[in-house]
């Protein structure tokens, strides 16, 4: 039987997506989270390359996302991300929100919203994004972290903004952890340990034995799952997928399993469908 409240593969014009059974019930709201395949990227950016700060050819990630937000029927142009520094502000898309940003919002690594058609959009290579809807508004957020966004509790203040801005209730909230690296190959140092050991969320961070004295391993799926449901989201409105970045990568970029070398970007898209019903 298939699980519904996992993420699962889905394919469409040619392309690897990945989309949560029990969102896709919901008229109203459209999301997914793409796949590394089903692209024209070339290199160490095969294929569907759909973020610029690797260093791939321009054209090559302009047709790459015309092809991915075509299977909702979406241009580059409908685009609003955030510019993802690892920092923690949260940013409200309204009508009016600056198109002169040109799209990208400064100093930002999380967006929220309760106006159809905007389309929210962000990057990742082993960082966690997480899609926030609150259904009975409805809202919706999308938020991207690393260890240092995680520790300075950055989806804990999406959650806030929600409630603050569109009246949403942590107990309406479900939250969709897309693939990230696993606890499997994502070993820290001293000085991540540091700063995570000063966290108003330490609490909640799980580190699991690594193979080098000094050098856990951080579950970020794990630990974000605690904060969130330290903020008063419930357990089993929180999503996850079984998949690590760094292990499989047939199927995604890894930021770390490059070195740092060039590689591409996965993008999750959420938005609230004009005129979808509930
Ligand atoms: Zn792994």
């Amino acid at each position: 039987m298939m699980k519904i409240n996992t993420m699962v593969i889905a394919e469409a014009g040619g392309i690897t997506y990945f989309s949560l059974p029990c969102w896709e019930k919901w008229g109203f709201l459209k999301h997914g989270f793409s796949s590394r395949n089903g692209g024209v990227s070339k290199g160490p950016f095969v294929s569907l390359n759909l973020g610029f700060r690797g260093g791939d050819r321009s054209e090559a990630i302009h047709e790459n996302r015309r092809r991915f937000l075509g299977l909702w029927g979406k241009k580059e142009e409908d685009l609003i991300c955030g510019e993802q520094v690892h920092g923690t502000e949260v940013f409200l898309v309204n009508e009016s929100f600056a198109r002169e940003a040109n799209g990208q919002i400064p100093s930002t690594d999380a967006l929220v919203t309760a106006q159809p058609g905007m389309l929210l959009g962000a990057f990742s290579a082993d960082c966690l994004l997480a899609f926030f809807v609150e259904p009975s508004v409805p809202a919706i957020g999308l938020a991207h972290a690393g260890w240092r966004g995680t520790c300075m509790g950055i989806f804990d203040r999406v959650v806030n903004a929600m409630c603050l801005n569109f009246g949403a209730r942590t107990d309406s909230i479900e939250v969709l952890l897309a693939p990230s690296i696993g606890a499997c190959c994502y070993e820290v140092g001293k000085e991540v340990l540091d700063i995570l050991s000063a966290s108003p969320w330490r609490e909640e961070i799980v580190l699991c034995p690594g193979t080098r004295p000094g050098h856990p391993f951080m579950d970020l799926q794990e630990t974000n799952f605690n904060i969130l449901c330290k903020a008063g989201i419930r357990a089993e409105n929180i999503f996850r997928s079984d998949y690590c970045t760094h292990c499989n990568q047939h199927l995604f970029y890894s930021y770390r399993r490059e070195g740092g070398g060039p590689t591409g970007s996965q993008m999750g898209i959420i938005f609230l469908n004009q005129g979808g019903s509930k």
